[in-house]
């Protein structure tokens, strides 16, 4: 039986796996993709401190498991498919193997939203995507639009503007929530134009995305723009098949808990984005992580295994 095991291995479950195997609590980190989570889908990181030369997301993922693992994490690289977390001894099952542990940390992320539109599903991988830093490089030399006003819309569309001689930026509104910084840097490239108030109606194409049909909001007009990719970037949504239902959760899914990373069942602790929380960013899924190792060991420790 481990003493801990971390689900997701992003910046949370890596940060606790950092402290709880630094602190000799025996920790299993088990990932069903790759290192990082949506970190390794960012091209570079400017807002890490400790990197004052901008660090790549997936190189920063890396050196975190790097570090865990110096420690003695043991990393599987497995998918989770069902929790028992009911009883003292907490059950996971993956699709090769049954583990137990005193404690659990839940870090399983989360991710992107969809727009909803039909050939949406269909043109995934033939011209829909939601991860520029994956597919950018597929297109370049070719015309892109991305969605949303975020964070990671204004990132991809930055990214884009390397391989793509035009990039739309389409927001349904008249300002943008990115970081002014990110809007600085979208506002002076010449690559980059934003689509004010403006939604994506329907995508066009036989086989692939070959153009778009969009509506301005304000004046209500429809047009239509000629692209080879879409991208969309309109927020994320939790990764909570696991758990849904089983623990307390937010109206939009994000597992609550306390300051300390508890969830409402003892034992159990949840970090980094699929949690309720006011901030999202790699450094805040950190500080997740240490709290939640911290948590879990005391709750080891005082239940005296
Ligand atoms: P986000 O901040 O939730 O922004 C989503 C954007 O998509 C918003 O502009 C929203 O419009 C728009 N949107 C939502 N639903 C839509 C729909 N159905 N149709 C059209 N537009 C829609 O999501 P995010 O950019 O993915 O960022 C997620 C979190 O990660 C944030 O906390 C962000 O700060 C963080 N992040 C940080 C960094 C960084 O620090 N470098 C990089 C990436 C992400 P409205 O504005 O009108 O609501």
């Amino acid at each position: 039986m481990y003493d801990i095991i971390i689900v997701g291995g992003g910046p949370a479950g890596y940060s606790a796996a950092l402290y709880s195997s630094r602190a000799k609590f025996d920790t299993l980190v088990i990932e069903k993709m790759f290192t990082g989570g949506q970190m390794a889908t960012t091209d570079v990181m400017e807002n890490y401190p400790g990197f004052e030369e901008p660090i790549g997301g997936s190189d920063l993922a890396l050196r975190m498991e790097k570090q865990a693992r110096k420690f003695g994490t043991v990393v599987l690289n497995d998918e989770v498919i069902a929790l028992d977390m009911d009883s003292k001894i907490k059950v996971v099952k993956t699709r090769s193997n049954t583990y137990e542990c005193k404690a659990l940390i839940l870090c399983m992320g989360a991710y992107p939203r969809m727009l909803g539109l039909d050939k949406e599903e269909a043109f995934r991988g033939a011209g829909v995507s939601y991860c520029a830093v994956c597919d950018g490089a597929f297109y370049k030399n070719k015309t892109v639009a991305v969605v949303g006003g975020g964070d990671t819309a204004a990132e991809d569309a930055l990214y884009l503007a390397r391989f793509c001689p035009k990039v739309y930026l389409i927001h349904r509104r008249d300002k943008l929530r990115a970081t002014k910084i990110l809007q600085d840097e979208l506002f002076c490239n010449k690559k980059i134009e934003v689509v004010w108030d403006t939604v994506v109606e329907e995508i066009i194409g036989q086989h692939g995305v070959e153009g778009l049909k969009i509506r301005n909001l304000k004046s209500n007009t429809s047009s239509q723009i000629d692209v080879d990719g879409l991208f969309i970037a309109i927020g994320l949504n939790p990764n909570i098949s696991l758990i849904e239902g089983k623990l307390q959760q937010s109206q939009d899914g994000y597992i609550i808990t306390d300051e300390r990373m508890q969830t409402n069942i003892p034992g159990v602790f949840a970090a980094g984005d699929i949690r309720q929380k006011y901030l999202r960013q790699v450094i805040t899924a950190a500080s997740d992580g240490a709290i939640a190792s911290y948590s879990a060991e005391l709750y080891i420790t005082e239940n005296k295994w």
